[in-house]
C-alpha cells in the first residue's frame, strides 16, 4: 500500500505540465500544486493529502483554512488594504503594538513592523546600534551571535547567522561578525558535560565580549531555541540566565530571535518565559501571522528606544509594506483565535505527548540519536553511530532523503542541519498547535 502511494505521488510530480517561469527551491524539480489547505492537511491538485507536520516552515501555528482569519481579512480589506505608514498609522496595527507588548514579559515594548523573519533580525541589529549611538557610544556597533544559529537570509541578517551552508556563497560581502559556542549539548561543541561544564558555552560569550571590548560590541543576538541551524536545540538550565548577566555586566543589549519560537509555539507566548529571561529586544515572525499573511516585527523595550526618542525621534528603517493593516488584522484574528483555543497550553501539553511518542520510535530506529525540543518545536538527530554520535557525511544528504521520503508518504517535515559548523542532519516536526 505504502509502495504503491509512493509510486502515486512520484508520477505526480513528474507529470508533464507547461514551462514554468517560478524560480523555486530546486530549480529543476516538479513541485505538486497546491490546491487548498484545511486544518492540519494541505490537499495537491490531485487530491493527494499531506499531513503539514512542518506548519510549512514552523509558520502555520493554527493551522489551514481557519475561517476566522479569512473574515478578518475580508473584513479589514473591505476598510482598506494599505496605508503608507509616514502618511497615517492605522487601527489593526496600532492594536496590534498594543497587544503584543501586553503579552510579552515587562509589557513595556515598543514594535517596528516589518515583512518577513530576516527584516526583523535586522532591523534588531539596527535599533540596538541606533540605541548606542543616540546614547553617545557610536563605537557600540558590532553584534555578536553563536556559530549554530540562523537569523535570515538579507545580508545583515547573514552576518549574524552561523549557518554554514547559507553564508557560503555570500562570504565576501558578509560583515565579520564575531561568533560564540553555542548551547548544544548533545554533541557539545567545547567537549564538555552538563552540568560539570559550569556553562562554559555562556562564558564563551564573556570571553569574546573580553577579547573585541564592550566599547565595540552593542549586542548579543540568540534564538531561544536553536531552528534551521540545529534543529529544535534547547540550551540548558541557567543557560539565559548566565547570558543575561554577561550582557548586562557589559552593558550590551540582549536580542532573542523569537522569529520561529514566539507566539505559543514552544508551550509559552515567548520561548524566552521558559527561562524568565526579559529581552531588551525581541525579533518576531512566522507564527505572529501564521501564515495568513506577510508580517514580522521587531520590538525593543522602552529603556531601548527612549534615548532614541530624547534624539533623533527616527528609528532608521522601514519599509513600504512596515504596518500594514491587512497584516495587522490578520495577526490580531491569529492572537484571539490563539487565546480563544487555548493554544499556549495545548502546545506544552501536545508538545509533551508528541516528544513522549517520537523517543519511544527513535528506540527502534538505529539513526536517530536524539529527540528534543519544547512544545510543538521538536526535532529527531540523526546519526551514523549512536553510541559515538558521529553524523553522517554531508554528501550522504540523509536530512534530504528523509524529507523527500517523508513527503512521498503524504508527510511534511522541516530539513534542519544537525550540528555547530553544518555537520549533521535533522528534521523538525513542528505542527499546527
Ligand atoms: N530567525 C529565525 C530564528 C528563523 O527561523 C528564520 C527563518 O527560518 C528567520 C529568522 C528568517 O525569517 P524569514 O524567512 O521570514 O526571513
Amino acid at each position: 500500500m505504502k509502495e504503491m502511494e509512493l509510486t502515486h505521488r512520484q508520477g505526480a510530480m513528474r507529470m508533464e505540465r507547461a514551462r514554468e517561469y517560478l524560480i523555486k527551491p530546486l530549480l529543476n524539480r516538479r513541485y505538486p500544486v497546491v490546491q487548498y489547505g484545511q486544518g492540519v492537511y494541505l490537499y495537491d491538485e490531485d487530491g493527494n493529502a499531506y499531513l503539514d507536520a512542518a506548519s510549512g516552515a514552523v509558520t502555520a501555528g493554527i493551522g489551514h483554512g481557519v475561517r476566522e482569519v479569512i473574515d478578518a481579512m475580508k473584513e479589514q480589506a473591505e476598510k482598506v488594504a494599505f496605508v503608507y505608514r509616514s502618511q497615517f498609522t492605522n487601527e489593526p496595527a496600532e492594536k496590534l503594538a498594543a497587544r503584543l507588548s501586553e503579552s510579552a514579559p515587562g509589557n513595556d515594548y515598543w514594535t517596528f513592523f516589518v515583512n518577513s523573519g530576516s527584516e526583523a533580525t535586522e532591523t534588531a541589529m539596527k535599533i540596538a546600534i541606533q540605541h548606542w549611538q543616540e546614547k553617545g557610544r557610536p563605537s557600540k556597533y558590532k553584534i555578536l551571535s553563536r556559530r549554530m544559529s540562523y537569523h535570515g537570509i538579507t545580508l545583515g541578517a547573514l552576518s549574524m547567522s552561523g549557518h554554514t551552508a547559507r553564508r557560503r556563497r555570500f562570504v565576501p560581502l558578509l560583515e565579520e561578525l564575531p561568533m560564540v559556542a553555542p548551547a548544544y549539548c548533545y554533541r557539545c561543541p567545547l567537549r564538555l558535560t552538563y552540568p560539570d561544564c559550569g556553562l562554559a558555552c555562556a562564558d564563551d560569550l564573556d570571553a569574546a565580549i573580553r577579547r573585541i571590548g564592550a566599547e565595540h560590541v552593542a549586542a548579543f543576538i540568540a534564538e531561544p531555541i536553536v531552528g534551521a541551524a540545529g534543529g529544535a536545540v534547547v540550551p540548558p538550565e541557567g543557560y539565559f540566565r548566565r547570558i543575561k548577566e554577561i550582557c548586562e555586566r557589559h552593558d550590551i543589549l540582549f536580542i532573542a530571535d523569537e522569529v520561529m519560537t514566539g507566539i505559543a509555539r514552544t508551550g509559552k507566548m515567548f520561548a524566552m518565559e521558559h527561562w524568565g529571561v526579559e529581552a531588551d529586544i525581541i525579533a518576531l515572525g512566522k507564527g505572529m501571522t501564521a501564515g495568513y499573511a506577510p508580517m514580522a516585527a521587531a520590538m525593543a523595550k522602552d529603556h531601548i528606544i527612549e534615548p532614541i526618542l530624547r534624539g533623533s525621534q527616527v528609528v532608521m528603517s522601514g519599509h513600504t509594506f512596515s504596518a500594514n493593516p491587512l497584516s495587522a488584522a490578520v495577526s490580531l484574528a491569529v492572537l484571539d483565535y490563539i487565546g480563544q483555543h487555548g493554544l499556549v497550553q495545548a502546545a506544552a501539553d501536545r508538545g509533551e505527548k508528541l516528544l513522549q511518542r517520537l523517543r519511544a520510535m527513535a528506540e527502534r530506529c538505529d539513526i536517530v540519536g536524539d529527540v528534543r525540543g519544547k512544545g510543538l518545536l521538536l526535532a529527531l538527530e540523526f546519526v551514523a553511530d549512536r553510541g559515538a554520535k558521529r553524523p553522517f557525511p554531508a554528501e550522504a544528504g540523509v536530512t534530504s532523503i528523509v524529507v523527500d521520503q517523508a513527503f512521498a508518504r503524504g508527510l511534511l517535515v522541516y530539513p534542519a542541519s544537525g550540528g555547530f559548523d553544518g555537520d549533521g542532519d535533522a528534521v523538525i516536526v513542528a505542527p499546527p498547535l
